[in-house]
Order: C-alpha cells, then structure tokens, then sequence
C-alpha cells in the first residue's frame, strides 16, 4: 500500500455533513465553557461514553466551576472519581483547578500553548478544547482519529512510533478546514467512534467507502498498526480485612502508585496464588497479626482485575479480631465499618464489596 496524501480522500465537508445527521447527543457537546469541555476531555480519557457521562454529569453538578473544583479537598475529588480508575488523571485534574484558580485568576486559559501547560493535559487534550472551546484550528488525534486515517489513506506507518505520531498529526492538520475547526474535530472523532470502529466498521453505509484504501486492499483488521505490544506484570494481593464488631483497619496508601492516596486494607502480596494455609504460614502474615487473637472467617474466591500495565488477582479475608484492634493497628487506620463508605477506594476493592459482602448495606452511598 502506498500512503497518499490527496485530500480529496476524505472530503471534509460530506464528513462534517454525516456528524449533523450522525452524532450522538453528549452534555459536553452543548457547552462552551472551556471547563466543562476540559473535564469531559479528562474524563472520557481511557473511559467508554457510557460511563464518562454520569462523571461529567456528577463533576459539574459537584463543581460547577474551576474554583469550585480548586477548593474541594483532594479526598472529596478522589471519591467523586472513584471507579473510573487511572487516578492521577483526577490528581492531576484537582492540581490543574487549583493552579487555574490561584495562578490565573480563576480565568481558564485560552490558547492552545497555555491549555497545553496544565497538568495532565496533552497535546490532544490542548487541541479539544481550543477548538471546541475557542474554534482555534488544531487537529486532534485520538485512538478513533489514528484508526480511520490510517484505514482510509492505507498508512502502515505504527501509529505508537515517533515517526507516526508526526505523520498522523501533520496529516489531520492538513485536512482541518480553519473555519470549522470545532465541528471538524468533533465529527472526525464521531466517525472513528461509531462508524469506522474497531471490530466490525460499517462500510457498506460509509460515505468514502469509494476512496478508502484499506476496504479497497482488504487491510481493515490489519490497520491501524502499532509496533509496541503492551506487556503485563501479573500480580498476586491477599487482602486482610481485620474486624471487630463494628470496627475495621484500612490502610491509605501512599508513595507513587496508581492508587496513590486511595484506601485498601492490609495487604500480603505473594508471588503466586497461594492458599488459605501458606497465607497464614507466610512471614508477613504472621508479623501482621503477631500477638494478636483472629479467626479467619470468611476467605474469597481469587478475583481478576485488569489494569492497563498489570493483571491482579485478589483474594480477600475476613478476619475477625477476638481482642482488641489496637493490638495490630501499626500504620493502619481503625475506623467505623460504616465510614468505609466516605473512603476513595479502588475499583477491585469496590467490586469486591459491592458484589460479595454483607458490608454492600453500609456502601449506600457509593455510586
Ligand atoms: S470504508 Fe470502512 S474502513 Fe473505510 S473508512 Fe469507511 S468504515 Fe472505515
């Protein structure tokens, strides 16, 4: 295949002309308010529409402005998130607000150059908002973009190489029409989301299936190509629930991680899948509980819970404390069973109480 550069394969005003008949209606599409369209880009990265819709619907009703935002509390923005994973977009989210509402008057910026300087935002980010925001021509390029040029103009440069990254972008600038860059962007990302998708494209009802090289060479599952596979670090977490009555022990989790500032429980991570036995024979295990009265009474099924750079399996344990607390409270924070429910938690954990506990009755309150 060769890669062409004739704009005349994708004519920009029939694929704005299909984004008017096509679109999905979205909240963020009904706003110019440079906030809101940065909290739906943030949000929706990494996150199906479906889901990322009750989120923008829950930030902007929580936080109706940038100062609105800047003032919450870390924890609050962290539990407002939880269950969309990949949390240092909302870390990043809360510092950009505060930075916004201290540094530049509370004022979102306006250019792409200045967008682009707030954490957590990226060169796609800064081209959405300018555009839809301020109708200022940058091109986005986003997985939906990648995937349809590189099918309609048969381009088998990796869309994950340097050199692709350049040629994708030049490419999309090329062909964005100055005078309508909002609609452009939007239709562009429209067409790669529900019509040019993934699996099964609708080519028989697309209106450039006369120009497009990959239905004419028959490359449509080979493109778009990348040339890094995504390696997985396999991970083994035996979470200890530690009980009384009607305390518990969680642990806020600081350091760098992923869930940097979320809440789990004590935690033994063994190189395998271990049973019930080797946990409680492991050495962790035992200088956890050391010198304490326990009883495992409940002990989990492994769980699988799949996160972009690692697999975990989980298995959990209720273990009731026959005397005190305190005894192994170390670190961790003793709180009221019914607080867990105010906690940020991870999603693996959330799931695990959602759908296997009799703890579900004191999540009320979790969305
Ligand atoms: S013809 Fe098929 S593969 Fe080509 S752009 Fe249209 S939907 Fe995508």
């Amino acid at each position: 295949m060769t890669y062409l550069t004739d704009k005349s394969i994708l004519n920009t005003a029939q694929l704005i002309d299909w984004y008017h008949l096509n679109k999905r209606d979205l909240p963020w599409r009904l706003t110019k308010d440079p906030y809101k369209i940065w909290l739906s880009e943030i949000i929706l990265q990494q996150t199906r529409v479906a889901q990322g819709t009750s989120y923008y619907l829950k930030f902007t009703t929580n936080y109706p402005t940038v100062n609105d935002l800047a003032e919450a509390s870390e924890e609050e923005v962290l539990k407002d998130w939880q269950g969309l994973g990949y949390y240092s977009r909302a870390r990043n989210l809360h510092t950009a607000a505060k930075f916004v509402a201290n540094e530049m008057g509370g004022i979102f910026p306006n250019s792409y150059a200045s967008i682009r300087e707030l954490k957590g935002v990226g060169d796609y980010t800064s081209a959405a908002i300018a555009s839809f925001a301020f109708d200022l021509p940058h091109a986005v390029v986003d997985g939906n973009v990648y995937r349809l040029l590189s099918r309609l103009f048969g381009i088998e440069t990796p869309i994950d190489s340097t050199q692709g990254k350049k040629q994708f972008a030049s490419l999309a600038q090329t062909l964005l029409p100055i005078d309508q860059a909002a609609n452009y962007n939007q239709a562009i990302m429209e067409f790669g989301a529900i019509q040019c998708t993934p699996k099964t494209p609708k080519c028989h009802t697309c209106p450039f299936s006369i120009s497009c090289i990959a239905l004419k060479s028959d490359q449509i599952e080979r493109l778009p190509i990348k040339e890094k596979k995504l390696k997985q670090k396999k991970r083994y977490l035996n979470y200890l629930i530690l009980e009384s009555d009607d305390e518990l022990l969680v642990n806020k989790r600081d350091g760098k991680g992923i869930w940097q500032n979320l809440y789990d429980f004590p935690m033994v991570e063994s190189a395998t899948s271990i049973s019930e036995r080797n946990l409680s024979l492991s050495k962790d295990f035992q200088t956890l509980l050391s010198g304490s009265e326990f009883k495992i009474v409940v002990s989990s099924k492994e769980r699988k819970h799949i996160l972009s750079h690692q697999i975990l399996f989980a298995k959990f344990y209720h273990i009731y404390i026959t005397d005190k607390l305190e005894v192994i409270k170390g670190n961790f924070e003793q709180i009221k069973k019914t607080e867990l429910a105010n906690k940020p938690i991870p999603k693996l954990i959330e799931n695990y109480l959602r759908e296997e506990t009799n703890l579900l009755s004191l999540l009320g309150s979790l969305n």
